[in-house]
Parts: structure tokens; sequence; C-alpha cells
């Protein structure tokens, strides 16, 4: 059984201090060393910031990454980190990106592996962890028998800072696999990188908006309340008219905003599962028996069309 520590990896810098955090949270080391693996460059500011959530250890593949590592490149390049630093638990953000990352890294170090997690916790020689099913209707408490894993777990505004701790630098040597896939051409997203897992406060909507030319309605709100913009599915999915990051609920984003405000969203259950986790609900639909209102903590039955107007007037918007 490996007794080294608990590592942790994140492309995205303030993932990886979220599970940082989390780990001595949950109280997840039991003594071993808290870790931070690097792939390539190492920015000035991250040892500092690693450290201050709580890490003890980075090791970094001390090699020059790709310019456009695909998932299998980084996959490969944590399975030389993982073989050299022998921790007890991989954990990674259950993010589109970390899960295809984790499904590649369990099949090259033969670990076992799950996604999704929002427990974890050690009973015995066993990791017991919580994670969603049947469309978020259910909780499936999955007992792993122990020994080194790989989990993925979903992240938000995660647990408070940790105590900050002497911090290591390990250097491991390797070189990152070539790459299969060849860059042609990069184009930036037309969601302008918004970043719903991690936002305060949400304004979305649903197919209550009639007509896409009535989004910078909807935009000017979440403005004036300092949010980000999500959407339903459908307005994603199917209409084009928000990008893929702005969508949410059960094969789009989970968000746990202190304010969510729902606009002419009815609530489906496939929805729902990506909000949930939301600490103030805001909805306004026009049909009272919308199942939205029934989760919310303002209910609002109203028209989208002449309520958001007069909010922005009350905002002091200008029309
Ligand atoms: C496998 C699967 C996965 C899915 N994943 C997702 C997912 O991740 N995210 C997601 O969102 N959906 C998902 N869906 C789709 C989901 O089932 C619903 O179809 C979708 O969420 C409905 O979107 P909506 O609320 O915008 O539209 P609708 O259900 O059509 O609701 C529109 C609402 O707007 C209200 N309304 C209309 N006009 C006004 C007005 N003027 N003012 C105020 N209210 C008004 C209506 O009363 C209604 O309640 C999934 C479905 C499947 C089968």
């Amino acid at each position: 059984m490996n007794t080294g520590p608990v590592l942790c990896y994140s492309e995205e810098p303030e993932l990886a201090e979220e599970l940082l955090r989390w780990t001595h949270h949950q109280k997840l080391s039991e003594g071993a060393p808290v870790a931070a693996a690097v792939l390539g460059a190492l920015p000035a500011d991250l040892p500092q910031r690693y450290a201050a959530a709580g890490a003890q250890e980075v090791y970094r593949l001390a090699a020059e990454a790709p310019a456009f590592p695909e998932a299998g490149v980084l996959a490969e390049a944590l399975a030389i980190v993982v073989r050299e630093a022998k921790p007890r638990l991989v954990l990674l953000a259950s993010t589109k990106r970390g899960k295809q990352v984790v499904g590649r890294l369990a099949g090259l170090l033969d670990w076992p592996v799950a996604t999704g997690v929002n427990e974890l916790r050690r009973d015995g020689e066993a990791w017991v962890l919580e994670r969603e099913a049947l469309s978020g209707n259910a909780v499936s408490v999955e007992q792993f028998p122990g020994g080194a894993a790989i989990f993925a777990l979903t992240t938000g505004q995660g647990p408070p800072a940790a105590a900050s701790y002497p911090l290591q630098i390990r250097e491991v040597t390797g070189a990152f696999p070539p790459s299969r896939v060849e860059r042609r051409e990069q184009r930036p997203k037309g969601g302008g990188g918004v970043h719903l897992e991690t936002a305060e406060r949400i304004v979305t909507v649903g197919r209550g908006l009639k007509k896409r030319e009535d989004i910078p309605m909807v935009e000017a709100l979440a403005r004036a309340l300092n949010a980000s913009v999500g959407c339903t599915r459908p307005l994603a999915a199917e209409a084009g008219w928000f990008s893929d990051d702005h969508w949410i609920g059960l094969t789009g984003h989970r968000v746990k905003p202190k304010l969510y405000v729902a606009l002419g969203v009815s609530g489906a259950v496939q929805h729902l599962v990506g909000m949930r986790g939301s600490r103030i609900v805001v909805a306004v639909n026009q049909d009272p028996n919308a199942p939205i209102l029934g989760q919310a903590d303002y209910r609002i039955t109203a028209d989208l069309y002449s309520l958001v107007p007069a909010l922005l007037r009350a905002l002091g918007v200008p029309g």
C-alpha cells in the first residue's frame, strides 16, 4: 500500500488550491504530507499560493510541456509524477478536462477511480465517497476497499483556507510524451471565459426568453448584480444562443453561487441538479406551478419581460 502524500493536481491553480484545502478540511492525509503536482513550468508565484492553501510538497515534472497538451499527454505526465511520489490518494477536480485526465490516469496506473465525488472520508482502511445518482435525485454512497485511488472531486467555493506550511519542491525527472494532437488553429471561445463553477452570483435564463435579441436585457441585469450569465440546456445546445460555458445542469456545469436568479426556467430535474448547491435562489416564472418555484427562496410569479425592466429601473440602470 502506498504511504506517500495526498497528491492534488489541476491545470487551474485555483482548483488545485481548493483540492489542497479540501484535503486538510477532510483530514484525508492522516499525517502524511499534502502535495501538489505541477507538470512543466513552475510559475514564480505558484509555490507561495500552494503553500498558503496547505501544500507541504510540490512534485514538479521538470520538463518542457507541449504547447497544447491533450488529456492523454497530461495523464501520462502525471503518471510519471505519481510513480515517483507514490501517493496514497490522487485528487483532481471533476471538471470536463479533469474527468478526461482521471480516466486515462487510472487506466495507466490500473488504480480505482471515481468522478463527481461530493464527499470523501476514511473508514478504517476504506475510502467512503458520496456522489449523485439518478440525475441527482439520489446519493450513492460507495466504499473503495482502501489502497491507492484516484478521485475527481466536484469543486465550487470549497472549504476555508488551511494553515500555511513550509514547502518542499521535489523535481521529478521525465519527459512529456509526444502529443497525438496537432494544433492547427486557436480561437477564443464565444463564452468570453465564463467560469460558472466559481461564480458567486449567477443570473440564468431559460426558454422563457423568446428571442436572441433579448439577451442584452439579461446581461444588463447580470452586470447590475455583478453576476455571471448562465442558461438552460435548450438555449445552448438547441438554440445555440450561448456557448457551453454558460450551460448549467446534469450535462452542463454544476454551480454553487451565493445567489442564483432563474428567469423563465421551468426547473427540470436535469437543470436542478446543476444549481442545487446555490445558497439563495430567486425564481421568476409566469407559471405558478413551475417546479423551479418549489426550489426557490424567493418565488416571483411574473412575466420576465415586465419584471426584468422593472428591476433594472429599480437598480438605476439606464434603459
Ligand atoms: C439526458 C438529459 C440531460 C439534460 N441535461 C440538462 C442540463 O444539463 N441542463 C438543463 O438545463 N437541461 C437539461 N436537460 C433538459 C431538461 O430536461 C429541460 O428540457 C430543460 O432544462 C428545460 O429548459 P427551460 O427551463 O429553459 O425550458 P422549459 O422547460 O421550456 O421552461 C421554460 C419556462 O419559462 C417559463 N416562461 C415562459 N415565458 C415566460 C415569461 N415571459 N416570463 C417568465 N417565465 C416564462 C415557462 O412557464 C416555463 O416554466 C436534459 C435533458 C436530458 C434528457
